[in-house]
């Protein structure tokens, strides 16, 4: 892909390579034991095929995240900078990363930076078929917060 458009090139670069060593060096693929929450997505436009696992410490923090699937080099880079952004935060946290990011997919005046490194991804939104591909990993996290809060967790 390219990213070219309102940075200079010299960020262009920088933003591909972190894309491209989260695809090429994924972190936290897998699965996480005792994962509280846990949703697989597929996106059908472009194929890629997702599963992220949450777990919980004792605090209500994100202990572990993992995923695991395969698809694109903007989906997987995206599930890995996730899984390595969120832990620590507690779910509140995260759903507040996720609407950032989600803001900055569609291309919304904000303060990006506590994003960090996910912010490599902004070119992607000047590509509106791409946005489902970078938002993926997310949406297997709103869903499993929607499911985890909603559902009830037998004991
Ligand atoms: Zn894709």
């Amino acid at each position: 892909m390219s990213l070219e458009g309102q940075h200079p090139v010299n960020l262009n670069t920088l933003y591909q390579q972190v894309i491209l060593d989260h695809y090429k060096k994924p972190r936290n693929k897998g699965a996480v034991e005792n994962a509280v929450l846990k949703k697989h997505l597929h996106n059908p436009t472009c194929g890629d095929d997702l599963e992220v696992q949450v777990s919980l410490g004792p605090d209500g923090k994100i202990d572990d995240v993992k995923w695991n699937g395969r698809g694109c080099s903007i989906s997987m880079a995206s599930a890995s900078m996730m899984s390595v952004a969120l832990k620590g935060k507690t779910l509140e946290e995260a759903q507040r990363m996720m609407h950032s990011f989600y803001g900055m997919m569609k291309n919304e005046e904000g303060n990006y930076k506590p994003l960090g490194e996910i912010q490599a991804l902004v070119g992607v939104s000047k590509f509106p078929v791409r946005i489902k591909c970078a938002t993926l990993a997310w949406h297997c996290l709103e869903e499993g917060i929607k499911e985890h809060e909603g559902g009830g967790t037998n004991g």
